[in-house]
């Protein structure tokens, strides 16, 4: 690939050595992606310490809409081509909750509609415990790729399932989600679905948690999350 960020290898760390980041980036490294994927420019740990050593906030305005940061995450940035980059500035931030098992795929695939055929075999089908044609809302669409502008939302063990993953001889539970730009007006709003009553995420409202579209053309995947809970 030409016009390109230069590819810099996973072991490359934030400045200051934060030992969650780095355990998480041993975890990434355990899942045996290509190198290809990934430019250590943007990574970030958003651990407790590292949040507090930063002063970060909560939210911040991104394009009309409130970006919430992945709070307790850390992110491993993805290469993009560099005319994707002026969409930071313009689409909105989303997040998306997989599987360990999915990440490859999804860097292969990009975010695709349930059903659809990826190659190797497989189409993606919806995922256990989330809504398909048998089980849902009558009028429920499952044809569409979901996100959602919470990070507590994807968090949930819904969409991002913790899993049990061998680092070096140890186990840790964790999670995995990506985080993705999104293009304005090309998604539809919806509330959140898991019979949550309570606000998952102030200020932003239970009745806009789920996000979705039909076109992976409207979403530009950006980084890898990974948060280790028993950490
Ligand atoms: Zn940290």
């Amino acid at each position: 690939m030409g016009n390109t960020q230069p590819s810099q290898p996973l072991k490359a760390r934030p400045p200051h050595e934060c030992p969650y980041f780095c355990c998480c980036a041993e975890l990434l490294k355990s899942l045996e992606l290509p190198e290809r994927y990934f430019t250590a420019r943007y990574n970030m740990c958003y651990c407790e310490e590292c949040s507090r050593r930063r002063k970060d906030k909560r939210f911040y305005p991104r394009a009309d809409k409130q970006y919430g940061l992945p709070e307790g995450w850390t992110r491993f940035s993805l290469q993009l081509e560099s005319y994707k980059l002026k969409y930071f500035d313009l689409w909105h931030r989303a997040y998306h909750g997989t599987t360990f098992k999915n990440v490859s795929s999804i860097l292969e695939n990009g975010l695709v509609v349930p059903g659809t055929y990826v190659g190797g075999g497989d189409s993606v089908s919806t995922r256990k415990g989330h809504f398909n044609d048998h089980f849902g809302p009558a009028d429920f669409d499952t044809e569409q790729i979901f996100l959602s502008p919470s990070i507590k939302y994807v968090e949930m063990e819904a969409y991002s399932t913790t899993q049990t993953v061998r680092v070096n001889r140890k186990r840790y539970q964790a999670k995995v989600a990506f985080q993705a730009l999104i293009r304005p007006d090309s998604y539809s709003v919806g509330p959140q679905t898991t019979g949550r009553k309570s606000p998952i995420d102030p200020p932003l409202p239970n009745s806009e948690m789920e996000w979705s579209t039909s076109d992976s053309d409207d979403i530009i995947l950006y980084g890898i999350l990974i948060k280790i809970i028993d950490y």
